[in-house]
Formats: structure tokens, C-alpha cells, sequence
């Protein structure tokens, strides 16, 4: 029998938070950001979510294009990270997937490319300063050229940036990196896609022609003390599982691994079949908390591979077989995040191959 352990995942929700990026990018299109699995909410069930509403899928790899093309979608599909090799490029002009222009390094293989086997559309990507992808914004004219001039690329050259910390949204730095990519891109033909999640939010000056957003269509924020509820997004997973026992323990016993908590008097703690072999964080505190029947509780002590521990006196009705939800409507797994040191994305893609998928239309 499978663990009771259960990742389910909201369709409506999907739905509802593209409508909401929609509403907030104005005239800007949306690109459906579904790297990793989408976010670990699963690529084919999101893109079928999303599908009639999406105008782009954005992905990390060749292999999730080949994916979603498989899966029959015929929207235009950006690969975030370009291609790493030669052979790359063929596989992207097979699957007509749109390739991000990075460095130098690539720029030898898209010349040497065969038109005859497609047009390939590409853009490229500026550094305005967050020093990881991208060419340095002084560059990005005379390479936006050297594209735009080559037989098997389209001449629609477009445009890219990201932002290093649009969350912050008092903060100097995306100011910065939108006013040195409007220099860099002055009287450049292309699409201009420069926002992500928190900029869409945040920084209604870079909407630009395409919003690239991931998190929100999850109801994932990664704004400081801010759910994406707060914002009126709708979280796309539940992760719940079962209480698997009930311990009554006297004041002064220790619980878990190296017993780091103790009772501080006679208590009910509770065991619930969920642990970091299934994606919960090892990291998060005693007192990260749980809903117990609906009603919070706090986590204590030491997650371990296969359960948690959970102190019960403010559920005092609990029984083997309750409901434990770990996040979803009821608790943000942006407080969860907080709790294990880490931001909401983390813990959404962190889900392991033990935990059942399911999915509902809420
Ligand atoms: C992941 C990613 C995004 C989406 O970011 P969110 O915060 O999830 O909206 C956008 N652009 C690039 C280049 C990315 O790598």
C-alpha cells in the first residue's frame, strides 16, 4: 500500500492566478514559467492547466520542450539557459523551441546552422547586472546584430534581462538594472521580456512586451513577509498526509533524533507520516507550524526521513488517522519556508518520487 502522503495539486487555482498575471501585465503577454517540473507541481498536468491561456511556455531544458511538444502544445516554448552544445541546436530547430543567446560560445554554433531545417527565433539576453547569464549591456547591440544577420535565425531578435532582487521592491538595484537595460535595447527591433514574478508585483515599469512569470502561476511569492495570497494569488498545492500515532509522554522526555525537544510537561505528541524522504524540509524548526484537522499545531524536534513529530496540545481531540496539512490554503508554504530557512520554490520543487500526485479542479 502507498504512503499516505499527498501532493494535491488545484487546477482552478492554476487557472485563477494565470488570470490574475494577465490582469496585473496590461497589454505585456505571459510567458508560463514550468522549469523544473513546474516547480515540482508536474510539467504535462500544468501545461494542460494553462494551455488554452498561455501564449509561451518557458522552460530550463531542451528536454522539458520535447516534453510539452510530445504532450501536443504548439505554443511557442523559450529555453531559459540556450543551448549548451552544438548538437542543441538541430534538437531545437527540430522541436521549434526558441533559444536563449548568452555568451560568446553559442554564437559560432547558430551561425553554422542549416536554415533548411528551420528558422530558429532567438533572443538575447542582457547582463544589467545580476552576473550570471548574459551578455555585458554594452554588447548587446552589436550582438543583437550579429543574430539578426544570420541565415538560419529569425530576424525577430528578441530581448532579455533578469532581475537579481525585484522583490525588494524599495530597493535601488532593479531601477538600476531596468534604466541599463533601456540604454543597452535603445532603438533595438525585437520583444523586450525583462520582469519576473516579483517584478510583475513590484515594477510596473518593465512589463515590457512579455512578463516571464513562474512563481505566482503557482501562488508562490518570494516578497518578504508576503504569501502570494496576499497578493490574491490562489497556492496550487495542498501537501497533506495522516497521523500514524498519538504519543502521551510525561514532562521531561525527549522527542526524535538526539531528543532536541523536550516536554515541557505531560503532553500528547502526535506522528504524521511525512518527512524529508518526502520532500518536507529537514531544515524547518520546532514550532514550524502544521494544521491538525484544519486547527495549527506546532512541529517538534528533529524531521526525519519518514515522519515528524508534532506537539498536540492544542489539538487535544487528535486521533491515528487525522489529517495533517503541511501547506496549501489553509497555511502559506511561504510560512513554512521562513520556518526551514528557505523561500517557497525550494520546497514546492523539492517533492520526491514517495509522494502521491493528485489533482482537483478547486
Ligand atoms: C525562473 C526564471 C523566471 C521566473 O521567475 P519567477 O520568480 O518564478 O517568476 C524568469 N526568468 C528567468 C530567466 C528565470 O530563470
Amino acid at each position: 500500500m502507498s504512503r499516505t502522503t499527498v501532493a494535491t495539486i488545484h487546477l482552478g487555482a492554476l487557472r485563477h492566478n494565470l488570470a490574475r498575471v494577465k490582469a496585473l501585465a496590461g497589454t505585456a503577454r505571459v510567458m508560463a514559467v514550468v522549469k523544473a517540473d513546474a516547480y515540482g507541481h508536474g510539467l504535462e498536468r500544468v501545461a494542460r492547466a494553462l494551455a488554452g491561456d498561455a501564449e509561451a511556455f518557458a522552460v530550463a531544458a531542451i528536454g522539458d520542450g520535447l516534453r510539452l511538444r510530445a504532450a501536443g502544445h504548439r505554443q511557442r516554448i523559450v529555453v531559459l539557459s540556450g543551448p549548451d552544445s552544438p548538437s542543441d541546436i538541430l534538437e531545437m530547430q527540430r522541436l521549434r523551441l526558441e533559444a536563449l543567446i548568452h555568451s560568446d560560445a553559442q554564437l559560432p554554433w547558430l551561425a553554422r546552422a542549416d536554415p533548411a531545417r528551420g528558422l530558429l527565433r532567438v533572443w538575447v539576453k542582457a547582463d544589467t547586472g545580476m552576473h550570471r547569464l548574459g551578455f555585458a549591456a554594452e554588447r548587446v547591440r552589436e550582438v543583437h546584430g550579429l543574430l539578426s544577420a544570420m541565415p538560419a535565425v529569425d530576424n525577430d531578435v528578441g530581448l532579455m534581462t533578469h532581475f537579481a532582487s525585484s522583490e525588494e521592491f524599495e530597493g535601488p538595484e532593479t531601477a538600476v538594472q531596468i534604466a541599463r537595460f533601456v540604454e543597452a535595447t535603445e532603438g533595438l527591433q525585437g520583444s523586450r521580456a525583462l520582469s519576473n514574478s516579483a517584478a510583475v508585483l513590484g515594477w510596473p515599469d518593465a512589463r515590457g512586451d512579455w512578463v516571464r512569470t513562474g512563481g505566482l502561476l503557482y501562488g508562490l511569492s518570494v516578497v518578504d513577509g508576503q504569501s502570494g495570497g496576499d497578493f490574491g494569488f490562489r497556492p496550487a498545492m495542498t501537501l497533506s498526509t495522516r497521523l500514524i500515532a498519538v504519543n502521551r509522554l510525561a514532562s521531561g522526555e525527549r522527542v526524535g533524533y538526539n531528543g532536541t525537544y523536550v516536554c515541557p510537561e505531560d503532553m500528547a505528541i502526535g506522528v504524521a507520516a511525512i518527512g524529508y524522504g518526502d520532500g518536507y524540509p529537514r531544515s524547518a524548526v520546532t514550532g514550524t507550524p502544521v494544521l491538525v484537522n484544519g486547527r495549527r499545531a506546532a512541529l517538534v524536534g528533529r524531521v526525519s526521513m519518514d515522519l515528524i513529530t508534532i506537539d498536540l496540545r492544542d489539538a487535544p481531540d487528535a486521533r491515528v488517522g487525522d489529517r495533517v496539512e503541511l501547506w496549501g490554503a489553509g497555511l502559506p508554504v511561504e510560512t513554512v519556508a521562513g520556518c526551514a530557512g528557505t523561500i517557497s520554490y525550494d520546497l514546492t520543487c523539492g517533492m520526491t518520487k514517495r509522494v502521491l500526485f493528485v489533482e482537483d479542479e478547486v
